[in-house]
C-alpha cells in the first residue's frame, strides 16, 4: 500500500482537497486550524493509495501539538511520498514551509492551490520555473472547484514508485552553507542516512528535540556550537533568526520570478478590508459583530426557545387541540404506570431527565452561536479580529487566537477549551485555557437572570456587569501570570493567514455547526447524567429518624447535601451567605452550573433563602459562582488541554481563591456603603 501524506499551511486548502480526493465530507473552514487530528482515507482514483492529511503546519518546528503530529509522522513514519499544498494566493508563505519540506528528502510533489482564484485576478503562474527552483515537479489545481486534483495525485504517486528524494538548488548563503557543510561531517555519525539536510538545518538552530532524537551528546553539541557562534559573528545574526530570513528571501524571490502581479484595480478582499481593519474603524466593527451575534443567539433566539424548550421538557402543551406531556412528566406517568419502585422512578425523572433536560434547554442558543461562529469563520472574519486583538492581548500573555475560544465560552466551556488547540505557543495555549471559563457560559445565565429578577429587579445592568467580571478575570490573571514560572514569556510570531473573504456554503454551515454541536453533546452529555444521578443521590439519601435511607416526600434538611452543606458553610458566612443551601446550590454547580437555579428551587420552594435577598450577599453570591471553578464537564476538558496535571492544579485553585476573594471584597464593600 503507497501512503501520499498530504501537506500544507493551515487553510491551504487541505480539507477541500482531502475530501475530492477520497469522497469524504470533512468540514471545510476558512480559520486556521481546522485540521488537528490526521485522518486517513483511500484516494478514489485508486483505492489501495491511502491519503492521509495532516495537521496545516507553518513550520516544521514541535510548537504547537498541531506541528508536533505533523513533524512525528514525516520523520519517524516517512510516508512514500508528500503532496505539499501550497496556497496560491499567498505563494510566498507557503513556499517557506516548502523548502523545509524538501530537506526531509521523501519523494515529493507540489500543488499550488486556487488556481481559479489566481485566474480571476489575471495572474499566471509558471510551474515549469517554480519545479526548477525547487527540484521537485509542481502542478496547479484548484480543489475547491475539482481541477487539477487527479493529475497532482498521480504526479505524487509517480514521485513515490519512482522513490526519488526530490533534489533542491542551495537555499542558504555561502556562509551558512559552509556551516551546514561542517556540521554534516561532525555529526556524521548520528545523522540518520535519509532527511540529512533536516536534521543538519535542526543542528544548526540548536534545536533540542531535534539534539534528543538524534542522541548528540554534550561534546557533539558543543562543537556544532562554537562552528555556529563563529558563522552567528560572520553573518551578524541569530541563528534561528538567519536560517528563516534565508528561507524568506528564497521564497519570495522564486515567488516573485514565478507568479505574475495581477490586474490593477482593488479585489474585493482589499476593498472590504480598507473598512474592516481601518485603524479607527476595525475594533468597533468587529465589537459590533460579535454584540451582533451574541444578540441574535442569547437574546432573539435564547429569549423564545428557553420556555419552548423548558416546555417541552417539564411541562404541558397542546398540539391541534389535544393536551400532551413533556418528555420528563411523561417519563414520570409512563414509569409509574409500569410499576417502577419510587426510588428509581425518582433517579430517572428528578436526577437524570431534569438535569439533561434543563442543559439541552439551552442548546437552541448553542446551535445559533455555534453556527455564526462557524459563519464568522468561513467568511474569513474571524481570522481579522484574532489579528486586530493580538497587539493589544499580547502584553498579558495571550494571543489574538485566543478570541475563538473564548467567543465559543459564551455558549459553553466545553468546546472553549477545546478550541484553544490552535493556539501556538504553549504558555500562551495554557494561559487561554485557564482564563477561558471566567466568561459567563449560557448556562450561568439563568442564575444571572434569577439574581437580576428577584433580587435587582429591573436591574439591566446585571449581566453587563457578568460579562466585564469575567473579562476582569481575565486580564487580571494574564496581568499576574504571564512571564512567570509557570507561564513562561517567549515570542512565537503571530502567524495567521488572512484569508479572501468568501460566502461560505450553507452545507460547509450547516456541517460545521454539527460537528460543534456533537462535540459539546459528546463531552457534556455523559458526565450530565452522572452528575445529575450524583445530586440526585445526595439529596434524596439521608438520615430520617435515626436510619439512613432513601428520604421520600422531598423533605430535604436531613439529606447528605445539607450534612455537606452544613459542613461547608462557616468557609462561606465571610462572604454574606453561609446558608447551606445556597452552599449546596454552588456545590451543585459544580456539577453543572445550571444546576444552581434547579437546586436553589427545591431547595427553597417560597424564593431565594433569606441571606442571598440582601442585594450585597446576592451579588457576591452570582460574583462567586460565575468566577469559581467551572462545572466538571468543562474541567475534564480543562485537564485534556493543559496536558499538565500542575497546571490542571493551578487553574482550579486559582480560580475558586478568585472568586472567593473577589466575592468577599465586593460583599464588605457594598455592606459597609450601605451602613454609611
Ligand atoms: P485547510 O485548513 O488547509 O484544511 O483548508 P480548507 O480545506 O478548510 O480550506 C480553506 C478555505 O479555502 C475554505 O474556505 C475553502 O473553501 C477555500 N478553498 C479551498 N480550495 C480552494 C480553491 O481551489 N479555490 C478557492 N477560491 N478557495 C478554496
Amino acid at each position: 500500500m503507497v501512503t501520499i501524506a498530504l501537506v500544507g499551511g493551515p487553510n491551504a486548502g487541505k480539507t477541500t482537497l482531502f475530501n475530492a480526493l477520497t469522497g469524504d465530507r470533512q468540514p471545510v473552514g476558512n480559520w486556521p486550524g481546522v485540521t488537528v487530528e490526521q485522518r486517513s482515507g483511500g484516494w478514489t482514483g485508486d483505492p489501495s493509495v491511502r491519503v492521509l492529511d495532516l495537521p496545516g503546519i507553518y513550520a516544521l518546528t514541535p510548537y504547537t501539538p498541531e506541528e508536533g503530529v505533523t513533524r512525528r509522522v514525516l520523520t519517524k513514519q516517512r510516508p512514500d511520498a508528500i503532496l505539499n499544498l501550497v496556497d496560491g494566493a499567498s505563494l510566498e508563505r507557503g513556499l517557506y514551509l516548502t523548502l523545509q519540506l524538501l530537506e526531509l528528502g521523501i519523494p515529493m510533489a507540489v500543488a499550488v492551490n486556487r488556481l481559479d482564484l489566481l485566474e480571476k485576478r489575471g495572474q499566471a503562474l509558471d510551474t515549469k520555473a517554480l519545479a526548477q527552483g525547487l527540484g521537485c515537479p509542481v502542478t496547479a489545481l484548484s480543489a475547491a472547484k475539482g481541477q487539477g486534483v487527479d493529475r497532482a495525485m498521480e504526479l505524487a504517486l509517480d514521485q513515490a514508485k519512482a522513490g526519488t528524494p526530490p533534489d533542491p538548488a542551495p537555499v542558504y548563503s555561502q556562509r551558512v552553507e559552509r556551516a551546514m557543510a561542517d556540521i554534516l561531517v561532525l555529526a556524521r555519525s548520528v545523522l540518520p542516512q535519509e532527511g540529512r539536510a533536516f536534521y543538519v538545518s535542526k543542528l544548526f538552530e540548536g534545536e533540542e528535540e531535534a539534539q534528543k532524537a538524534l542522541g548528540a551528546g554534550l561534546a557533539l553539541r558543543q562543537r556544532i556550537d562554537l562552528v555556529v557562534s563563529a558563522c552567528e559573528e560572520d553573518v551578524n545574526d541569530d541563528r534561528v533568526e538567519r536560517i528563516a530570513a534565508e528561507r524568506y528571501a528564497f521564497a519570495g524571490d522564486l515567488a516573485r520570478r514565478c507568479l505574475t502581479k495581477g490586474r490593477g484595480g482593488r479585489s474585493m478582499t482589499a476593498r472590504l478590508d480598507r473598512v474592516l481593519l481601518h485603524p479607527l474603524l476595525a475594533l468597533p466593527a468587529f465589537a459590533a459583530a460579535l454584540l451582533g451575534m451574541f444578540w441574535l443567539a442569547i437574546c432573539l433566539v435564547g429569549g423564545w426557545t428557553e420556555t419552548l424548550m423548558a416546555t417541552l421538557f417539564r411541562g404541558k402543551w397542546s398540539l391541534l387541540g389535544r393536551e400532551l406531556l413533556g418528555v420528563v412528566p411523561l417519563l414520570d406517568y409512563a414509569l409509574s404506570r409500569v410499576g417502577c419502585p419510587d426510588w428509581l422512578t425518582s433517579l430517572a425523572v428528578d436526577g437524570v431527565a431534569t438535569g439533561v433536560g434543563t442543559v439541552l434547554t439551552f442548546l437552541p442558543q448553542l446551535a445559533v452561536l455555534f453556527f455564526c461562529l462557524t459563519f464568522l469563520e468561513g467568511c474569513g472574519y474571524l481570522s481579522r479580529g484574532a489579528y486586530l486583538l493580538d497587539r493589544a492581548v499580547r502584553r498579558l500573555g495571550l494571543s489574538g487566537k485566543s478570541v475563538v475560544p473564548y467567543i465559543l465560552a459564551c455558549g459553553c466551556g466545553v468546546p472553549g477549551v477545546l478550541a484553544c488547540r490552535t493556539i501556538r505557543r504553549e504558555s500562551c495555549r495554557r494561559l487561554t485555557v485557564m482564563t477561558t471559563t471566567f466568561l459567563p457560559c449560557g448556562a450561568k445565565l439563568p442564575v444571572i437572570a434569577l439574581i437580576a429578577g428577584t433580587v435587582f429587579p429591573g436591574g439591566w445592568w446585571v449581566a453587563p456587569l457578568a460579562y466585564l467580571a469575567g473579562v476582569g478575570a481575565i486580564l487580571l490573571t494574564g496581568w499576574l501570570f504571564s512571564g512567570s514560572r509557570w507561564f513562561p514569556a517567549g515570542d512565537t510570531p503571530f502567524l495567521l493567514e488572512l484569508p479572501e473573504y468568501r460566502l461560505p456554503g450553507l452545507g460547509d454551515l450547516v456541517r460545521g455547526t454539527v460537528r460543534r454541536v456533537g462535540e459539546f453533546l459528546g463531552k457534556a452529555g455523559s458526565l450530565l447524567v452522572l452528575a445529575s444521578a450524583a445530586v440526585w443521590f445526595a439529596a434524596s439519601f439521608g438520615w430520617s429518624q435515626g436510619t439512613f435511607g432513601y428520604l421520600a416526600g422531598g423533605d430535604l434538611s436531613g439529606s447528605l447535601l445539607a450534612g455537606v452543606g452544613t459542613l461547608l458553610a462557616p468557609l462561606f458566612a465571610p462572604l454574606g451567605w453561609g446558608d447551606w443551601r445556597a452552599v449546596v446550590a454552588s456545590l451543585t454547580g459544580l456539577l453543572a452550573k445550571e444546576s444552581i437555579v434547579g437546586t436553589l428551587a427545591v431547595l427553597c420552594p417560597g424564593g431565594l433563602p433569606d441571606c442571598l435577598m440582601n442585594p450585597a450577599a446576592a451579588l457576591s453570591f452570582l460574583l462567586f459562582n460565575l468566577l469559581c471553578a467551572p462545572c466538571l464537564a468543562a474541567l475534564g476538558a480543562i485537564r485534556q488541554e493543559m496536558d499538565s496535571p500542575r497546571h490542571f492544579r493551578l487553574t482550579v485553585l486559582w480560580q475558586t481563591a478568585l472568586a472567593w476573594f473577589v466575592a468577599l471584597g465586593v460583599y464588605n464593600l457594598l455592606e459597609l456603603g450601605m451602613r454609611n
